[in-house]
């Protein structure tokens, strides 16, 4: 059978709505607090891929769990299909991959870097003209699938690492880290001795003194996991939304997801963390539907923790990345950069037929126009 182009448009347009309704559907589980932190603590383990494709993976490995066709209930690395087949292994027979977005890029030309309107798209094949640059830019967001390493046969994969750590212990170098972290920002790490001299609080961040303050009587856990929430308010509020009233309890649910996805990360036990009924934080505003707002808030939290924790030289869980893909490979798992050079690019262009996770899109972030526009 020979498929149209049009035919081709017509079924990836289809997948497309599909994976939007799934997606649609995972993000309205998440209802109670607990809901929300174990979807973080899975996206700790995932997370050099979006928010939405870490709850897409997180729905879709539990059906096939539910359904008897993978043995273990949480998935260990997922990778696409020829990512498996450069490790030595292959996709066994009947096993389906879990269908996540992937970008679609277009090669775009320019010769005046700082005119914005001056870039210009380039066809197929199309060479830029003498004096041009040219970039690759995503565009749109197309289906693309993945597969957990329990559904490949192959060469053996490596054990993830699973340090224990004693309860009420810090991850070693974590508290270090985090500060360093807080101080690069321009602000003081100070401890005081109890609650009682920061208001009841277990930590505080005072942007006007540019102090971040946490007490001492708590176990180690506690107080490294205290910096860590600080350091989430430092890097993603300001002095101005300490009045917005309706933002303060989101900055609270960000500060302290951003702090569960950095125990979670370290092995820390993630059942402690505080989190409200969704319902409670993500209610409509500005025009916002809950599911939006639940997805946007995921993906800025996402983005942040993984930017700490990349910054910091401790023991951290596997970010779902097959140990082994070349960094060539792996980059193309790292969050999308808006714009990359073509060169740098070149190799990721999926071939047609299978289709490779390739940066992470952030469906949010593109207009439905060019959604539907593929
Ligand atoms: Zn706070």
């Amino acid at each position: 059978m020979v498929r149209t182009r049009e035919q081709a448009r017509a079924a990836r347009e289809a997948k497309l709505d599909e994976l939007h309704e799934r997606l649609t559907g995972a993000v309205e589980q998440l209802v109670s607090g607990d809901d929300w932190r174990r979807a973080l603590t899975f996206a700790a383990q995932f997370r050099a891929r979006s928010f939405s494709n870490t709850l897409l993976i997180w729905a879709q490995h539990g059906a096939a769990y539910e359904a008897g066709r993978v043995s273990e209930p949480m998935p260990s690395y997922v990778a696409g299909y020829r990512q498996w087949q450069g490790l030595g292994r292959q996709v066994q027979k009947g096993q389906p991959g879990y269908m996540i977005f992937a970008p679609v890029t277009g090669r775009f030309a320019s010769s005046n870097l700082t005119d914005a309107e001056s870039w210009r798209r380039l066809g197929k094949g199309e060479k830029p003209r003498p004096g041009e640059v040219v970039r690759s830019k995503m565009i749109a967001v197309r289906p693309a699938y993945v597969w957990d390493s329990s559904q490949t046969s192959g060469d053996p994969i490596p054990e993830p690492p699973a340090p224990k750590l004693l309860e009420g212990e810090a991850p070693a170098g974590l508290w270090d880290g985090l500060s360093e972290l807080v101080e690069e920002r321009g602000f003081e790490v100070l401890r005081v001795p109890h609650e009682g001299m920061i208001q009841g609080a277990n930590g505080m961040t005072d942007y006007t003194a540019k102090t971040v303050t946490v007490r001492q009587n708590m176990d180690p856990a506690a107080q490294v996991k205290t910096l860590a929430h600080e350091l989430g308010h430092v890097l993603m509020h300001g002095p101005d939304q300490e009045d917005a009233r309706q933002h303060r309890g989101i900055g609270e649910v960000e500060a302290e997801s951003v702090a569960l996805m950095i125990g979670a990360a370290h092995h820390m036990d993630t059942s402690g963390y505080t989190i409200p009924y969704v319902s409670t934080w993500a209610a409509r505003v500005d025009g916002k539907e809950p599911v939006e707002i639940v997805k946007a808030t995921g993906e800025r939290v996402r983005k942040t923790a993984s930017t700490i924790l990349d910054q910091l030289d401790t023991a951290q869980v596997t970010d779902g990345t097959p140990p082994g893909l070349d960094r060539e490979a792996r980059q193309h798992d790292q969050p999308a950069r808006t714009q990359v050079t073509h060169e740098q690019r070149t190799s990721a262009r999926p071939a047609a037929g299978r289709v490779e996770p390739l940066p992470e899109p952030e469906p949010a972030a593109l207009s439905p126009g060019l959604v539907r526009g593929l």
